[in-house]
């Protein structure tokens, strides 16, 4: 007898969870309403006053069996579990924001070599292009390890105005032989939409950077043409701020986006910016797009090259981009971060043996 009641009771609490159930999808679905038009008004999603109001009105009507401690919590899991769905719902109208686990972009250069589908690619070569001697020799020393990106700048976004600025077309007619000569691509910094037509001719992936982030004219116009192109993280600019600037492009029509963290400005000043790399662990998790650490910029220093390698390495970043030149002191430009040489070799040496390590577990 007591056994076919439980029977019995347990047919009711079946049936009481599917209308839960049904109220709760009823609820999101209104939710999901309100969150839309919060968009839309560009309004905060949370509204804790609206919150706490609510709780209020449950507490007075509640009448038990439940504690009203156990009715609020209860109800302040169905508030986040709406929080959630409402903030899930204004991302996923972001082009760069990952919508699935496995959905990343690929970029695909034309003899197939790929960034963002698991190799670490290396993206490398001097801060600016100075002499077709410097760009070929250090070119010559990046090919015997593989790398296929080279640095080729200049136009160089530099500090002072009395500074080096780049060598202009020249520069770029120098790295695109060089890159012929040992089959790499030529990746280098646009300073003004003007300049695209004239680049086009010259560079494989377009490269804007950390000053120019928030420039939204050359995002856009960059987002117009279809070479790939790589966006840098603004001096300060939140990783928010970051996924915008790279979604000018992408709704511009140009899905090749590729992301760059190079350290942001702190009160530390043992390196020249403080790498984010939690940060740029997040915009893997967010974003489809390939996220690249540039160990040059964020460091501002050679000495701790080959942590920094290993640290980028070891994040699951798509890449590493890092400053090489054939004599660092006498450089341009950032001469107290380029690598020598026999640095560069050694940072390889090591991500290579990490790759030993790797097979050997
Ligand atoms: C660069 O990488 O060439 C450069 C100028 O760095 P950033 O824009 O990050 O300062
Ligand atoms: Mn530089």
């Amino acid at each position: 007898m007591s056994k076919e009641r439980v029977q019995e009771l347990r047919g009711q609490i079946d049936t009481i969870n599917m209308q839960l159930l049904e109220l709760l999808s009823q609820r999101a679905r209104v939710v999901s309403e309100i969150g839309k038009i919060h968009t839309q008004l560009g309004v905060e999603h949370y509204d804790p006053q609206r919150e706490a109001e609510m709780l209020t009105t449950l507490e007075m009507a509640n009448q038990g069996p439940f504690p009203n401690e156990t009715i609020k919590a209860l109800f302040r899991e169905i508030f986040r579990a709406s929080m959630a769905l409402e903030e899930q719902q204004a991302k996923a109208k972001i082009k760069v924001q990952r919508t699935s686990p496995d959905q990343k972009t690929i970029i695909t250069m034309p003899d197939g070599t790929e960034l963002g589908n698991s190799h670490f690619q290396i993206i490398a070569g001097p801060c600016a292009v100075e002499s077709f001697e410097q760009m070929d020799s250090t070119a010559a020393e990046l090919a015997k390890r593989g790398v296929k990106f080279l640095r080729g700048m200049a136009y160089k976004p530099r500090t002072s105005p009395y500074e080096f600025q780049g060598m202009g077309e020249p520069g770029l007619q120098i790295a695109r032989q060089v890159a012929d000569k040992y089959g790499m691509y030529i990746v280098s910094e646009i300073m003004d939409a003007s300049q695209i037509p004239m680049m086009s001719d010259y560079v494989d992936i377009f490269w804007i950077g950390a000053r120019n982030m928030q420039n939204s004219f050359l995002l856009r116009a960059i987002g117009k043409q279809s070479k790939p192109v790589i966006l840098k993280r603004g001096l300060a600019a939140t990783l928010e701020e970051f996924m915008y600037a790279a979604e000018y492009i992408v709704s511009g029509g140009n899905p090749n986006v590729i992301l760059i963290e190079r350290g942001i400005r702190t009160y530390e000043k043992s390196t020249r910016n403080m790498l984010d790399i939690g940060g740029a662990m997040v915009l893997k998790l967010e974003s489809h797009l390939p996220v690249v650490i540039d160990i040059s910029h964020s460091a501002g220093r050679r000495d701790i090259a080959i942590p920094m390698a290993r640290v980028a390495k070891a994040s699951g970043a798509d890449g590493m981009m890092v400053e090489v030149h054939p004599n660092p002191p006498v450089a341009m430009s950032d001469a107290k971060q380029q690598l020598y040489f026999e640095q560069f070799h050694a940072v390889m040496d090591a991500l290579e043996a990490m790759d030993a390590d790797k097979a050997l577990a």
